[in-house]
């Protein structure tokens, strides 16, 4: 399969629904973030290992979490699991500057080479343990975790603007519900999506 038939399924199935979004999926070549081996299913709509038991995740997943971010070309954007670097690169074909932070550090390295050849020169790809945000350059539009986390970290609420954005797939290590939340007043107004399965956040 190629993006642009990956595209199509996306579309097809509900999952791709904002013109500007469909532009950045076809501007981020996907092949260039899964491991060599992988190449051929770069383009089909699932989740594929990218080593230390972890995964990209599968394109509608990607797609249904850029849709419900309402990404604006102001937005400043953190995202909590960096994995492959396939999520902030698309978010960075949108958004202002995207802030990365993935936990292990091949990967953090995996997904700066990533972005640097798919010249994504406005995202940053912190290595650390994003449970605690990355104050340094909060507070942030958008925030997106890509990891499982049993609740919303109190620390990345605060980290987030009034009337901004969350995503996150919160539940336990076996299945999680995409939350939507929208900071209202220091507090989450909360919105609940679809069942889905994220590798657990770690320490
Ligand atoms: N968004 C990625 C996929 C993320 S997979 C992509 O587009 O490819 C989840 C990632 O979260 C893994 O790479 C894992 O190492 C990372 N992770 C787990 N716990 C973390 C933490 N506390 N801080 C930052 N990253 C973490």
């Amino acid at each position: 399969m190629r993006n642009e038939e990956l595209i199509k399924h996306l579309k097809e199935e509900g999952y791709l629904e904002t013109g500007i979004i469909e532009r950045a999926f076809r501007e981020v070549p996907r092949e260039y973030f899964v491991r060599k081996g992988d190449r051929r299913y770069a383009y089909s709509d699932e989740p594929l290992p990218i080593g230390y038991n972890q995964t990209i995740s599968a394109p509608h997943m990607v797609a249904v979490m850029t849709e419900l971010l309402e990404p604006k070309k102001t937005d400043i954007v953190l995202e909590v699991g960096g994995g492959s670097g396939y999520q902030a690169a698309i978010l960075s074909k949108l958004v202002k500057k995207v802030y990365t932070i993935e936990l292990q550090k091949e990967l953090a390295e995996y997904a700066r080479s990533n972005l640097r050849k798919t010249r994504c020169k406005n995202c940053e790809v912190i290595h650390g343990d994003g449970s605690g945000g990355h104050e340094k350059a909060a507070p942030y539009d958008k925030i997106i975790i890509t990891c499982a986390v049993p609740e919303i970290p109190r620390e990345l609420v605060q980290q987030l603007k009034e009337g901004g954005i969350i995503v996150a797939p919160v539940g336990n290590q076996n299945l999680q519900i995409l939350v939507v939340g929208k900071k209202k007043g220091s507090r989450l107004e909360k919105r609940e999506y679809f069942g889905c399965i994220f590798v657990p956040m770690r320490h």
